[in-house]
């Protein structure tokens, strides 16, 4: 059995923290107040949890264990507030809740898979709208040279943002990156921005697309710009 005890240490004013492993609650304190307080010792409350021992060797509580000893939790699913009187309304057993405090949390596994479901469709919209919007760079400099391969060595790779609504994707804001002949410093963007407002009312605006680069680039991205300009 592990020397570590529970700590149930939670913020004073909006009563959200978690549980801390520890010998001591004054140690238990603080790591809660850096956690959940910004440092502020004075700012937690910090009592024994004794029903949490028993998670003391992996320090990572099930969330239906917390839940069942008043704890609640959002769901990041439906984003329904879990605590026993939900669950009791909607019919679901707290044993179904799905995570630990480490990990997401979701009110049943039905729920879970519903949202796997969906950010599995929203990534398959991104790289659609990614594609779709390579093609229109490529139409206009047919040698771009998009960034695919080194995601990490420039910041603003492509990037795609879309949302559903009633039923439907809609594309947001997507941007491509790519390089060019004469780069120095940074990939240039094409962005296609979509104000939210475009897509909530019947109004329609212009929808702009937009080449950018940086400062240090520019020359050199206008005189391709303006050679490509006669074969385009
Ligand atoms: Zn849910």
């Amino acid at each position: 059995m592990s020397a570590l005890k529970a700590f149930a240490v939670t913020e004073t004013d909006d009563n959200t923290g978690g549980i801390v492993f520890a010998r001591h609650a004054v140690t238990a304190r603080r790591h809660g107040a850096n956690e959940y307080a910004g440092g502020e010792f004075a700012y937690v409350s910090c009592r024994r949890a004794p029903w949490a021992d028993r998670f003391a060797e992996n320090q990572d509580p099930t969330i239906s264990v917390m839940i069942a000893h008043g704890w609640h939790f959002e769901c990041q699913g439906c984003g329904a507030k879990i605590d026993e009187d939900w669950l009791d309304e909607e019919g679901l057993p707290v044993e179904g809740v799905i995570g630990t405090q480490a990990t997401s949390v979701y009110c049943c596994a039905r729920c879970k898979w519903k949202s796997m479901k969906r950010a599995a469709k929203r990534k398959e919209q991104e790289q659609l709208a990614i594609g779709a919007y390579k093609a229109v760079v490529l139409k206009r400099f047919p040698d771009a040279e998009f960034c695919d391969n080194e995601p990490d060595k420039y910041r603003g790779h492509h990037h795609a943002y879309v949302t559903m609504d009633k039923g439907a994707w809609h594309w947001g804001q997507v941007v491509i990156s790519f390089k060019f002949p004469g780069m120095q410093i940074a990939p240039a963007h094409y962005s296609r921005n979509e104000p939210m407002h475009q897509w909530r009312s019947p109004f329609i605006g212009p929808v702009k697309p937009e080449y950018t680069c940086c400062n240090g680039d520019r020359e050199a991205f206008e005189a391709w710009a303006n050679q490509t300009r006669i074969s385009a």
